[in-house]
């Protein structure tokens, strides 16, 4: 894991959020590859879930919502993390993860009292991780959500304004409009991806834990109790995007949840084997029921309900949800892809071996020698050309190989190399990434063959 933050770093993928005044933690900047790579998966998903589902429709709702949203989502009562405080070195703990980590398994619904007195039970078993003192405070929740202040929304100052902390309750909101004014009949799907805020109290572990991140969600709206078989193809369609995408299988685990959250009846994620720190939560799968139409019909005073055009039947549809951090995604796509070979002659060679499709750069292109305006003009052409297409990068400094080994670095599927033949014949070489092997390829046939 260390290796592929300093290669997000080196390479333009990733740096610390507000570097130059120290970094904050638990916030990332995406740098120019990283901003492609992001963006090209938010595009597979995107397709995936959207272009080839005829009964799914996208969104993009507003971050900021009427405040009462956080409370009929439960997330003003109910969203907080119980934390523990060292009483030697005032280090704050996640208490239902200590937990965990001694084998004992807290339930979600627990009050903050039952929580405490389970702790209490346990606490001379739990050791501070900063100092290893087992003197520990009463156990306080502590709420995730990102409080701000935009505007005055009810008039009367009374409650604060949230940044969202997720990223589906748009949907929710935006329900009855899109059956209103969309053909779409239930069972149908929306989805979303969108920014969520939330005030982790330990950020960690790179992008796997942020303060800040994005979320992509899918809402799958059914009819009450059809929920068994929809939410078990839905399991296996999330879990083989991600093979298809390039995940090796190994890496990736369905596990259920033993302790549902509030808002869920049956909970499962899917696990990617991260390095470092193993096998942890992925994408999560949640069979909602109709608790957050209930809540957001009880708090708003909106008729929810969907009426079945052919037999005038009246009901809250239940939800299924999948939803996943986008910088996980990223991170469980760059530490799959992320690899160390030994060349022919006995070098190193790190190679991100990331699908076509989610490759930052598609094709780099050179000239063969820097000091020949012929090659570096014609290499320039055929650059030109391609950026149409893909996005392509130009590289004339350096000897090839360096040149190879920079784009072997960052994905880059296909190397393009204008030599002293091209200008006899109009061919160029191009180099596999993962075979190192180069083909010739006439330059009138290059976008087809980087497209395939
Ligand atoms: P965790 O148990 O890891 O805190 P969660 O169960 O609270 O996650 P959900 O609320 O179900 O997560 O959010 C759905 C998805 O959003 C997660 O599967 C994860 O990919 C992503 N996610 C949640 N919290 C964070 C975070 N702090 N940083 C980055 N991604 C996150």
């Amino acid at each position: 894991m260390e290796e592929i933050i300093s290669l997000c770093k080196r390479r333009g993928f990733v740096y610390p959020g507000s570097e130059i005044y120290g970094g904050v933690a638990g916030l990332y900047d995406f740098g120019p590859y990283g901003v492609e790579l992001l963006n090209n998966i938010k595009q597979a998903w995107w397709r995936a879930n959207v272009q080839l589902k005829e009964n799914y429709v996208g969104l993009d709702s507003a971050m900021f919502k009427d405040p009462k949203v956080w409370v009929a989502s439960g997330h003003v009562g109910g969203f907080a993390d119980p934390l523990a405080e060292c009483k030697k070195c005032h280090a704050r703990v996640r208490a239902d993860k200590e937990l965990e980590k001694i084998g004992v398994q807290a339930d979600e619904k627990m009050t903050e009292q039952e929580l405490s007195a389970l702790f209490d039970a346990n606490k001379d078993k739990i050791k501070c991780p900063t100092c290893g003192s087992t003197n520990w405070a009463e156990i306080k929740k502590f709420n995730l959500l990102v409080q701000s202040n935009l505007g005055d929304f009810t008039g009367k100052n009374e409650e604060p304004v949230y940044l969202p902390g997720e990223a589906c309750q748009g949907i929710y909101l935006n329900y009855k409009n899109i059956i209103d004014t969309m053909r779409v009949k239930v069972p149908f799907g929306v989805a979303q991806i969108g920014k969520a805020f939330r005030n982790e109290i330990s950020p960690r572990n790179f992008l796997f834990r942020c303060r800040e991140f994005e979320q992509a969600d899918t809402q799958y709206f059914v009819k009450p109790r059809e929920n068994k078989d929809a939410y078990e193809k839905i399991k296996q369609e999330r879990l083989d995007w991600y093979v298809n995408m390039g995940i090796d299988k190994k890496n990736l685990r369905l596990r259920q949840h033993e302790n549902v959250v509030f808002y869920a009846n049956d909970a499962w994620d899917i696990e990617y084997n991260y390095p470092s720190y193993g096998f942890d939560e992925l994408e999560g799968i949640h069979d909602r029921t109709d608790y957050d139409l209930t809540q957001h019909m009880q708090h708003s005073g909106a008729d929810l309900n969907y009426t079945d055009s052919q037999t005038g039947e009246k009901y809250l549809p239940w939800i299924l949800e999948t939803s996943v951090g986008l910088g996980r995604m990223f991170l469980a796509f760059l530490c799959d892809a992320y690899s160390v070979e030994e060349t022919k002659n006995g070098e190193k060679r790190t190679v991100l071996k990331l699908s076509s499709e989610l490759a930052p750069i598609k094709c780099a292109v050179f000239p063969l020698l820097k000091n020949k305006p012929e090659l570096v003009d014609r290499a320039r052409e055929v650059y030109s050309g391609l950026s149409q297409s893909f996005m392509c990068e130009f590289d004339d400094n350096g000897n090839i190989g360096k040149r190879y080994r920079r784009q072997d670095e960052i994905g880059t599927p296909n190397c393009i190399v204008i030599d002293f033949q091209t200008l006899e014949d109009d061919t160029v070489t191009v180099r596999n990434r993962d075979t190192t092997e180069q083909e010739r390829v006439k330059i009138s046939d290059l976008v087809q063959y980087v497209q395939k």
